[in-house]
């Protein structure tokens, strides 16, 4: 239903979209005591992708210690601190059958190296991981993971919104820069909003409102589908289901069991590149059911007695390069996009937000080239080479100073 806001309302930030992107960065903004409005196409926040209620985030380790491991490591801290309340289970774990007396000597080097302390992830053994996880296979155990809601973020984080900075039910159309303000129009071209800046954080129709001012940002969809299955309580497998949520091919929730009734499992998730469908698929209940027997040691032939109940389908928006696309979109003053999260929407969010802030408050004050280095003041736990890894300008021919016309998609290596 679209509210009584008076149309042309001016604000300091205009945020289109309100998934956690949006959301996240509106609320930002405004505890830093900057105006912000937030337009959205739907009824209210956290509707599409982010209507997603159990979305893991953990530190990552790798075989090298690589920019990934790094922000996924800041961001993971971040998230925690910020996010508890939305915590829907915490901790979780990572079997890895494979590992004898050597490999976990060898990966409890990784994890020195990666400096990682015993109070965000430590190697377990399969009698400690039975006794936390029900699942008696060795591997790690992450202290500082959890599964969250995302539509709890959300509305957390707007919550301190005005109501008449908050539109509902405006899908935006086009975006116009005129006397130094960007204008947003609706469908039925009507100018609903304006300001000096505005962000664009809704998803994959980022790419289409870029196009408006001729720039062609490689926005990718990857569909996704988290099945939910029953077990009956007489299952053989019911020995065997996990009492914390579970990470490596794919993710699991601890399974649930409501009074003495049957069991339900919600295992995720399929990465389907280049597909928008939102229906159900029967081959992704069959493939996440597959990951979760994996998850917990069992054999696939075990998959009759999991039978689908729901599934939760999105379409993430991702870059060639995995990483989000995060800042300002360069010949182009006061433009901003944080769209490309793929799999790990909270944790981009987390720092996505202050990353975000520190370029507007500088934009705000005046400074007319951003540049990543002016960041490493602005916010100390941000650095310069985080904020120029996710620069979207990455895929614009020319980089920074390019002008529109010029803006050609050019992929780094992967
Ligand atoms: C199956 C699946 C499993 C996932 N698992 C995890 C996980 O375990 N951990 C994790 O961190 N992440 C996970 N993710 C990813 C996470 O859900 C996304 O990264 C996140 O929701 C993206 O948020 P967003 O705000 O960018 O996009 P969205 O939530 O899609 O928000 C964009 C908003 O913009 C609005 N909009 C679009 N166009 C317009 C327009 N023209 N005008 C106005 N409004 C507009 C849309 O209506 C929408 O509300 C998963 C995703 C899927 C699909």
């Amino acid at each position: 239903m679209k509210n009584k806001n008076t149309f042309n309302a001016y604000h300091q930030v205009i945020v289109v979209g309100a998934g956690i992107a949006g959301c996240t960065i509106a609320g930002e903004l405004n505890r830093a005591g900057i105006s912000v409005g937030i337009v959205e196409r739907l009824s209210g926040p956290a509707k599409e992708t982010s209507a997603h209620e159990t979305a893991l985030a953990h530190p990552q380790i790798g075989k090298k210690i690589s920019k990934l491991q790094r922000f996924t490591q800041l961001a993971n801290l971040l998230s925690t601190e910020k996010w508890q309340s939305a915590q829907m289970f915490r901790h979780a774990f990572e079997p890895i059958p494979s590992l004898d007396n050597i490999k976990m000597y060898q990966l409890k080097e990784l994890i020195n190296e990666m400096k990682y302390d015993e109070q965000t992830l430590k190697v377990i053994t399969e009698k400690e991981a039975k006794l936390k996880t029900n699942i008696g296979l060795p591997g790690v155990w992450y202290e500082k993971a959890a599964i969250y809601s995302l539509p709890q973020i959300c509305r957390q984080e707007i919550a301190l919104l005005k109501k008449e900075a908050q539109y509902w039910g405006f899908k935006i159309s086009k975006i116009e820069y005129m006397d130094n303000r960007w204008l947003v129009y609706s469908e039925d071209d009507k100018l609903i909003c304006s300001a000096p800046v505005i962000i664009l954080a809704n998803g994959l129709g980022v790419q289409k409102l870029l196009k408006n001012v001729g720039i062609d940002l490689p926005v990718r969809p990857v569909r996704g589908q988290l099945s939910k299955f029953m077990i009956r309580n007489d299952s053989v497998l019911v020995p065997y289901l996990p009492k914390t949520a579970l990470r490596g091919d794919g993710y699991c929730l601890p399974a649930v069991q409501e009074g003495n009734k049957d069991w339900t499992w919600e295992i995720g998730s399929s990465y389907d590149e280049d597909s928008t469908d939102q229906s159900p698929w029967s081959q992704s209940d069959i493939s996440n059911a597959i990951k979760g027997l994996s998850l917990i040691g069992c054999d696939h032939s075990h998959i009759k007695e999991m039978h689908p109940i729901s599934a939760f389908v999105g379409v993430r928006s991702a870059s060639k390069d995995r990483l989000p696309m995060i800042g300002p979109i360069a010949a182009q003053p006061g433009l901003f996009v944080a769209c490309c999260y793929g799999s790990r929407g909270v944790l981009w969010s987390a720092l996505a937000a202050p990353l975000i802030r520190a370029y507007v408050e500088s934009f705000l004050a005046g400074a007319v080239r951003l540049r990543a280095g002016f960041l490493t003041g602005a916010c100390p736990t941000l650095s310069a080479e985080i904020a120029s890894s996710v620069n979207p300008t990455r895929f614009l021919a020319g980089a920074l100073g390019a002008r529109a016309s010029n803006s050609k998609p050019i992929f780094p290596e992967s």
